[in-house]
């Protein structure tokens, strides 16, 4: 029923020719992204046509409604897409559909030749233009006419095997151009409703003229990203936000961003409440959603945010970046590289306002992705604001609750002191069983709680807070401690008498005799109050939970050699010491000891074998039990 005239029959250029061949005879499994060109085809064509007509050009068909239809028919086995916009004269046509004049077409060729079965991400991610159609076409029919008033209609056939015919058009066809996709047999899921609709609002959702399926219009949300700031309510920013997310509640944080220099690009990023569990949030399922000029190109994308962010969900839309594969990738990851760099910076800004404007909120945004966020520590270009963002259980709160920042700690610093001190423990009951946290509470200093193995990653990597060294407990010397005053003076017993000072340096002897090469020195500790003994590092020695962090990582069992801090005062090393005046040699003094040593071990996380323990325990109870009976006359 058509009438031709000027047939032609033309021949595709080589290169096209190869990448029809690929997409033709290659089984993707992300066909869809076909149709999430040809919207965006037609999406720039309205847009150029908005364009023509605004600037006062004569222009065909002026009152036609900018929109896009789609049609089906399944019998036919048949999809139509239309639209109303500038349209392609038979030279444009040429020029546009059959000939590789897209630089991102040809990347596309190499890469594809280079990298054999990578090929579905190179398609899905940036899609090869409107070539893609013949994933699914066994032939394509393009009738356009040109918004250029007078141009006549033309027609454009081709199968995509090598060669396509061109004619122009007697009818009178309205302006814009109607794409007849004739698909393959196996391909009919696309000529279904609700497949085709699914397709666009995946990827389509946001583009900015309106897209009929049949008559239904399926795009509904605004892309509110490109919109001015000020033009958006909260409840806009919310429902885009569920739709997002399919959160069942608001955000907790709305940042809106929109940036001209070094790169282009908005980007709408929100804060959930509720974090994900770590493993399955910061590995796989960060990233933002990368639009171009609208249209979809990537869900989550990980080279858009830094994964310690990850907690943060939205999109990013750039101009600057085309549509298709384009030029070398890169260039494209430097793009995107810039994006990250902005993005993280302006959220790092957001958080740092919101801890200082609403605390509460800034708890809650702690408690639910403070610990992806520790891993930040490696973010060594924004390390001051990390470092000012994180948080910490401290020995001066009640409970685990309490938060506490660097700069919160170093305004109740004492007056001399240069360092911020921390613990590592399991929890706040671990902590408090600890003998180095003694001397930090009979002087009053506040220390920080880390109960998560990424705080201690955290502190090595800081290392230094203004002027403040961070410090492990187990590092601080008892003699950088002296200058600060002792509060609480706990029960001691009498000082040890001048005579007996020698003998208890042979004590010690003994003690490290017992002991032998299970530690590296046996001495009296200046750091204990209330425990008998200690374990302590060797001078610069890593802290103890990060040496266990490093043993489990290279898989070794083995304890390390410490050194053993004997509390002079106590009445426990006192009794023993008069035992071993009594008789150097005796043996409850060994099992004694052997006792307090491995009761430091099991303070310090390292004792393997508990059964050894539990049958001296066992013996010491015998002989004491023994001797309670006889002083109570029992
Ligand atoms: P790209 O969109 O990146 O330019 P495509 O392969 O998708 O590459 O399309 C090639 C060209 O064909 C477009 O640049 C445009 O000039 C033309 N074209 C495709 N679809 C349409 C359309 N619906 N209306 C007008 N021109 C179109
Ligand atoms: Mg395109």
């Amino acid at each position: 029923m058509t009438d031709t005239t000027s047939a032609s029959k033309h021949e595709f250029k080589a290169e096209i020719k190869q990448l029809l061949d690929i997409l033709v005879h290659s089984l993707y499994t992300n066909k869809d992204v076909f149709l999430r060109e040809l919207v965006s085809n037609a999406s720039d064509a309205l847009e150029k046509a908005r364009f023509e007509s605004n600037s006062g050009n004569e222009t065909a068909d002026p009152d036609q409604e900018l929109a896009i239809r789609i049609s089906f028919d399944k019998d036919k086995n048949l999809l139509v897409v239309s639209d109303t916009g500038i349209g392609m004269s038979r030279d444009e046509l040429m020029e546009n559909i059959g000939t590789i004049a897209k630089s991102g077409s040809a990347e596309f060729l190499k890469k594809a030749r280079e990298e054999k079965g990578g090929l579905e991400g190179l398609v899905g991610k940036f899609g090869v233009g409107f070539y893609s159609v013949f994933m699914v076409a066994r032939e394509v029919v393009i009738r356009t006419r040109s918004i250029r008033p007078g141009e006549p209609a033309v027609e454009w056939k081709s199968d995509g095997l090598g060669t396509y015919e061109i004619s122009d058009l007697d009818e009178t066809v309205k302006r814009g151009t109607r794409i007849e996709v004739h698909l393959k047999e196996d391909d009919g899921e696309f000529a279904e409703k609700q497949r085709i609709t699914g397709i666009v609002k995946k990827h389509s959702n946001f583009v900015s003229f309106p897209i009929f399926v049949e008559d239904e219009r399926v795009n509904t949300i605004p892309a509110i990203w490109r919109e001015p700031k000020f033009s958006i309510t909260k409840e806009q920013y919310e429902e885009f936000y569920k739709f997002l997310t399919f959160d069942s509640e608001g955000p907790l944080e709305t940042l809106h961003v929109s940036v001209d220099a070094p790169v282009q690009f908005n980007s709408l990023l929100f804060i959930p409440r509720q974090g994900m569990d770590l493993p399955v949030y910061g590995k796989d399922r960060y990233g933002l959603d990368l639009y171009v000029r609208r249209v979809l190109i990537e869900h989550g994308n990980k080279d858009l945010i830094p994964e310690y962010l990850g907690f943060v969900r939205g999109v990013v839309d750039s101009e600057d970046l085309p549509l298709n594969v384009a030029r070398e990738s890169l260039q494209e990851n430097a793009l995107l590289h810039k994006i990250s760099t902005v993005i993280t910076r302006q959220l790092l800004s957001h958080l740092q306002k919101l801890a200082k404007d609403d605390r509460d909120k800034y708890a809650d945004f702690w408690n639910n992705h403070g610990r992806l966020f520790k891993l930040g520590y490696s973010d060594y270009a924004n390390q001051e604001k990390y470092a000012e963002l994180l948080r910490f259980n401290s020995s001066r709160f009640e409970d685990a609750k309490g938060l506490v920042s660097f700069d919160e700690y170093i305004e109740r610093a004492k007056p001399d002191q240069k360092e911020i001190y921390y613990v590592f423990g399991a929890s706040r009951e671990a902590v408090a069983l600890n003998p180095h946290m003694e001397i930090f509470r009979a002087k009053g200093l506040e220390v920080l709680y880390l109960f998560d193995n990424l705080d201690e990653f955290a502190m090595e990597a800081v290392r230094k807070y203004k002027d403040f060294e961070l410090q492990s407990v187990e590092h601080a010397e008892p003699a950088s401690l002296e200058k600060f005053e002792t509060l609480k003076t706990p029960q001691t017993v009498e000082p040890l008498a001048e005579e007996d000072k020698t003998v208890f340096s042979s004590f010690l002897d003994r003690v490290k005799n017992i002991l032998g090469d299970r530690v590296t020195e046996v001495r009296v500790s200046s750091r204990l109050s209330e425990s008998p003994c200690c374990l302590v590092n060797p001078n610069d020695g890593m802290t103890s939970s990060m040496q266990k962090i490093l043993q489990i990582v290279s898989k070794d069992t083995s304890i390390p050699k410490k050194i053993f801090e004997v509390n002079q005062d106590h009445i426990l090393i006192r009794n023993l010491f008069a035992i071993y005046k009594a008789n150097q040699a005796d043996d409850y003094l060994s099992t004694a000891v052997e006792q307090l040593f491995e009761s430091s071990l099991l303070l310090e996380g390292y004792l393997k074998d508990p059964h050894a323990m539990v049958s001296r325990i066992q013996e010491l109870l015998n002989k004491s039990s023994g001797w309670y009976r006889a002083v109570t006359n029992a």
